[in-house]
């Protein structure tokens, strides 16, 4: 049994809808005791069973992992790319770049630097795109296996409106993916998501494959992309025009508890009843969305419909890995809509809220006894103005809110997945 020493905060219960004080634990000097990968206890100092301690010190904050609910693995190396909105910036940068992963040695380079990012900035559990190509697909699997990581990945699904070099027939998809999905899901901590990149590159027969593997693996995710930009939701109308966006997805059986529909910017009533009465999860990406001038998210308005959000990064339109800037940007998205969010709220949508939008809450986003031991030690001196926040803090309110806005990478010291250190910044 190991038992590490330090301060430590988790949340254990939604603050949007519970009373604030007991949505999570603190503890200012404390201990959180691993058996076998799990969590066994998490208690004040003084109070932990016998074990092999580790004293992280004062200068450290145990917080559980960050989960980034949306991220492209292969827009990695694309990050900044200016100018557009969605439609054109996917056209002139995406496409092109998401062709490169035909060659499998050029996917081998981005995974690596991929996982490296993610565990660098404290994420410890994502759900991934892929390209269009299997073997690239199988790449970032390995890769994510090989570094332990907790990851939900899939082949990215397209038949129409893009390149020829990123197309693809139904039959062949829907084979691919099939493949892919019974060698990789529920492997370990690994599962596959099937993945058709938005309505607009789907015919209706590539979302019926999608639809009839979902049928077949009714456990298995589903990852996509809705109602991102007013341009883009315009088209869907035109290529469905007997449907709104959510119904696309919902005819073709794609919208259950196992679903995560990136941006949801526009999303009409109606859209978000159907979601909620579906149980569908929406991945709320603040940063790529100011990136790309998408639209300012209506949080609350979402959330009161009852749909489950969690934070996304989206990478590359995303213009970094850090859930940091993925708390401070969703701050700032509401700050402007006259809402502030609190720390509390932040930390847990980057937290346990991302975990219960992937249907993970069971097995991580909290530091809770049964749990995997997923958690990051925060470096509370990372810079001298970390620092220097972090020692004026009058409440672990306070000191949360000096690490979203100023922290980043170098905040993070170390990172464990189930027990096993699969980061340390030296
Ligand atoms: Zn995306």
């Amino acid at each position: 049994m190991k038992i590490y020493r330090a301060r430590i905060f988790t949340p254990v219960a939604d603050p949007f809808t519970s009373d604030v004080a007991a949505s999570y634990r603190w503890y200012d000097d404390g201990y959180l005791a691993i058996d076998n990968g799990r969590i066994t206890g998490i208690g004040e100092w003084g109070r932990q069973p016998a074990g092999d301690v580790v004293d992280l010190g004062r200068e450290a904050l145990v917080s559980p992992g960050f989960v980034d609910t949306h991220l492209h693995a292969p827009q990695l190396e694309m990050i900044g790319s200016y100018g557009g909105h969605l439609l054109e910036w996917l056209n002139r940068y995406t496409f092109p770049t998401e062709g490169k992963f035909s060659d499998p040695e050029h996917a081998r380079v981005v995974a690596k630097a991929l996982f490296d990012e993610l565990l660098r900035n404290g994420t410890l559990t994502a759900l991934i795109f892929s390209t269009i190509h299997p073997e690239a697909t199988d790449i970032f699997f390995a890769e994510a296996e090989r570094r332990g990581f907790r990851g939900i990945i899939g082949k990215t699904m397209m038949d129409r409106n893009a390149p020829d070099f990123l197309l693809e027939n139904a039959r062949d998809s829907y084979r691919q993916s099939r493949e892919l999905l019974i060698r990789w899901h529920n492997k370990g901590l690994l599962r596959y998501a099937i993945t058709p990149r938005f309505a607009p590159t789907s015919t209706p027969e590539l979302l019926e494959a999608a639809g009839a593997l979902k049928k077949e693996f009714p456990d298995a995710y589903v990852h996509t992309h809705i109602s991102e930009n007013r341009t883009e939701v315009a088209w869907v109308h035109e290529l469905f025009p007997e449907a709104e966006y959510a119904d696309v997805y919902d005819r073709y059986g794609l919208l259950d508890g196992k679903t995560v529909l990136a941006h949801g910017v526009h999303l009409t009533e109606e859209e978000l009843d159907l979601l909620s009465r579906r149980g569908a999860r929406i991945s709320h990406c603040p940063n790529s969305n100011l990136f790309l001038g998408s639209g300012l998210f209506k949080l609350h308005r979402v959330l009161d419909a009852g749909v489950v959000v969690g934070l996304g990064s989206d990478i590359g339109a995303g213009t970094t890995p850090s859930m940091f800037t993925a708390m401070a940007d969703a701050y700032k998205v509401q700050q402007v809509q006259n809402i502030s969010l609190s720390p509390f709220q932040l930390w847990f949508l980057a937290t346990l809220g991302g975990a219960r939008a992937l249907s993970l809450e069971t097995e991580t986003g909290s530091l809770e006894s049964g749990k995997s031991a997923d958690f990051l030690v925060l470096d509370l001196k990372a810079t001298p103005l970390v620092a220097m926040r972090s020692e004026r803090a009058s409440s672990i309110e306070d000191l949360l809110a000096g690490l979203i806005f100023m922290g980043d990478d170098r905040a993070v010291k170390k990172a464990f997945i189930a027990g096993r250190e699969v980061w340390s910044a030296h």
